[in-house]
């Protein structure tokens, strides 16, 4: 994905939106780019988080230390206390076809984000609909689950600017991520489908915003972005349809097909996408859940 964005709006209270990961080089750089404004990590006085990756939040427990105020999405609750439901991604997992030497690499790769950040003991919940105050700006929160359950996008609308995390970015089509569904404990967030309607409403709010993303370069205004990005969304929702017109597949057979070499590292990511596809075109009743003893197969509805 490439460095994350730290965005930093520099009137009282000090905010930052998003921290990069935990470690010495991004903390050389956010105290870099604070100094330029003539500011200290210690002058910070809210972090804003857009949603509980290791990558966006791994400097707040430390920036926490210093005197700010965590505030994030209560829906990423389980992601900034770094608890994951391994068991439930490892019995989904061999439902879904994948063989033991997948599901260790994904149990390695998911426990190897862990290293970018510091659970947070203490923040404030978000659950969108808030404005936060400042000194001549405020902070419109809303709430955006897709890509995380608990992502939040924050709009300033004194400076005409929307904080968008990984919900939309440039350069990059935003994964939506098949965690557990805090929601639904025990049941698979239906993340595409939710993502979708994040995006519908994000359309509706804020229309002439500049986007300031999580990652890349900033988007001028949402409204032209958007066609380009459901544009790949759609050839997504094609390939799905055009790889299930061979006949039913499991989750792992369609990885295979759809996503041929993938390594041990994105395996995790092109699970998700294919899952998440998969029960997205189940909501619309496109797809059906053949469900068997062992393991569930998916076919194109008659
Ligand atoms: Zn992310």
């Amino acid at each position: 994905m490439g460095p994350v964005n730290v965005h930093l709006i520099a009137r009282d209270p000090v905010t930052l939106v998003d921290t990069g990961p935990l470690s010495d080089e991004a903390w050389e750089l956010l105290r870099a780019g604070l100094a330029r404004r003539g500011l200290a990590p210690g002058d910070v006085r809210r972090v804003l988080l857009t949603h509980g990756h290791q990558d966006h939040f791994g400097l707040a427990a430390r920036l926490a230390r210093g005197g700010a105020d965590l505030w994030g999405g209560v829906l990423d609750r389980s992601h900034f206390a770094m608890r994951r439901n391994t068991r439930m991604l490892l019995d989904a997992m061999t439902r879904h076809g994948f063989g033991a030497a997948t599901r260790l690499a994904v149990t390695a790769s998911t426990a190897g984000v862990d290293t970018y950040s510091e659970a947070l003991q203490e923040w404030n919940g978000l659950h969108g609909g808030e404005v936060l105050p400042g000194d001549g700006y405020s902070v419109l929160v809303r709430s955006v689950p897709g890509h995380t359950p608990g992502s939040l996008t924050f709009e300033v609308p004194e400076a005409g600017i929307l904080f968008t995390g990984d919900t939309v970015l440039r350069d990059i089509t935003p994964n939506a991520i098949v965690d557990e569904d805090p929601l639904h404990p025990g049941e698979t967030f239906r993340s595409v489908s939710r993502y979708f309607e994040s995006l519908e409403a994000l359309g509706a709010a804020a229309p002439g915003a500049e986007l300031l993303t999580g990652h890349g370069r900033r988007i001028p205004d949402f409204a032209s972005h958007r066609e380009k990005l459901e544009g790949k969304y759609r050839l997504r929702v094609d390939q799905v349809v055009r790889t299930l017109a061979g006949g039913p597949r499991t989750v792992s057979e369609m990885v295979a097909s759809m996503f041929p070499g993938v390594d041990a590292v994105h395996i995790y990511l092109a699970y998700s996408e294919a899952l998440g596809f998969l029960m997205y075109l189940e909501d619309l009743g496109r797809v059906e859940r053949i469900r068997g003893s062992r393991i569930d197969r998916f076919r194109l509805a008659a």
